[in-house]
């Protein structure tokens, strides 16, 4: 197995494939890690969508966070984009209205996409509950990938780009 890292861009095109990985906060030094939906805007921000939790109430109190994202086929074949970044949470007031909307229209994209957030709370009035709209702003972004020495030889140009779920051939 051959593990090579890979260049900003090609880490973004990882991220902006997936738009979902596990995300990392902290307090008092307990790590804290869910796994979240987002979608991304340029090479700088991930928006994403929650209910007030632990997690919110967490990076309210500190800001600094980790995402990872991945792309597993096997042990020996895969990709992995590490992000350090610093949460932002877009308020419900005239200054953040522009963020929100644009938070909105990307998020949006995504059937259901609320749905996690609200269902997977454990207090029981969440579908009450005012929508939290964050931004990761991207500090710091690493990729790393694996592959067998069969892929280098049969896809000495690298493996073929994964199917996307919301592609129409109709194989997911
Ligand atoms: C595929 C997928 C996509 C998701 N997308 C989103 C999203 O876009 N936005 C979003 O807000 N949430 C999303 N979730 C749910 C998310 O992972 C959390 O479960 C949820 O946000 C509640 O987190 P919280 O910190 O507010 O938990 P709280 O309700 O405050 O949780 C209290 C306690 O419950 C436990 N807990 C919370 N979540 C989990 C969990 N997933 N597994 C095991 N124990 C848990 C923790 O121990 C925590 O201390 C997604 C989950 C999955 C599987």
């Amino acid at each position: 197995m051959k593990i090579s890292v890979l260049g900003t861009e090609d880490c973004w095109e990882v991220v902006d494939r997936t738009k979902f990985g596990r995300i990392a906060c902290s307090v008092d030094d307990q790590p804290y890690v869910v796994p979240f939906n987002f979608n991304v805007d340029g090479k700088q921000h991930l928006y994403a969508f929650s209910t007030v939790g632990q997690k919110i109430e967490w990076m309210r109190k500190n800001p600094l966070v980790c995402v990872e994202v991945e792309e597993l086929t096997s042990s020996n074949d895969w990709t992995t984009v590490i992000i350090l970044g610093r949460y932002e949470e877009l308020r419900n007031t005239p200054e953040f209205e522009r963020q929100r909307i644009r938070a909105h229209e990307l998020l949006s994209s995504r059937p259901m996409w609320w749905q996690p957030a609200y269902a997977a709370g454990t207090t029981s009035d969440r579908e009450n509950e005012e929508p939290v709209y964050f931004r990761i702003n991207v500090e710091k972004i690493t990729g790393h990938r694996a592959e067998s020495e069969l892929v280098q030889k049969f896809f000495p140009e690298g493996l073929p780009k994964p199917l996307q779920k919301n592609d129409s051939h109709g194989l997911w």
